[in-house]
C-alpha cells in the first residue's frame, strides 16, 4: 500500500512539473508569428510587413529604421512603432545608413 501511495505521489509530482514547463517551453518555441504587435497591424498591412523577405540584403536588419534589442529574437521599427522580425521587410525598408553618414562626418571617405 505504501508503495502505491508513493507512486500516486511521484506521479503528481511529475504531473506538475509538466504543468509548469508548459508554459516556459510554449514561449521558447516561438516561431516567426513571435515579432508581432496587435497596436500596430493596420500600419503594417498598409506597409506589406511580412516576416521574411526574398532578398536578405532587403531585410529589417539592414533597415535604417531597425533597432535590435541585446538577446532579442525581435528588433524594434521606428515605424512600426513595435517589434519586427529581423528578417522581414516593408514598403519602407530603406538601406541603413554608414555611421559615417549618420553623424554627417563623411572626411576622408
Ligand atoms: S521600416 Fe519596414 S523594413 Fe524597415 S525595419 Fe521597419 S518593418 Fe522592417
Amino acid at each position: 500500500m505504501v508503495l502505491a501511495r508513493r507512486s500516486v505521489v511521484r506521479l503528481g509530482l511529475h504531473v506538475v512539473t509538466a504543468c509548469a514547463l508548459v508554459p516556459i517551453l510554449t514561449v521558447e518555441a516561438k516561431g516567426p508569428d513571435a515579432c508581432t504587435d496587435s497596436a500596430s497591424e493596420s500600419l503594417r498591412n498598409s506597409l506589406h510587413y511580412r516576416n521574411s523577405v526574398a532578398d536578405p540584403k532587403q531585410a529589417c536588419s539592414h533597415c535604417e529604421f531597425y533597432v535590435q534589442e541585446d538577446n532579442k529574437q525581435c528588433g524594434q521599427c521606428m515605424i512600426m512603432g513595435g517589434p519586427v522580425d529581423p528578417t522581414g521587410h516593408c514598403d519602407s525598408w530603406v538601406v541603413k545608413a554608414h555611421p559615417k553618414e549618420r553623424s554627417g562626418d563623411d572626411r576622408g571617405s
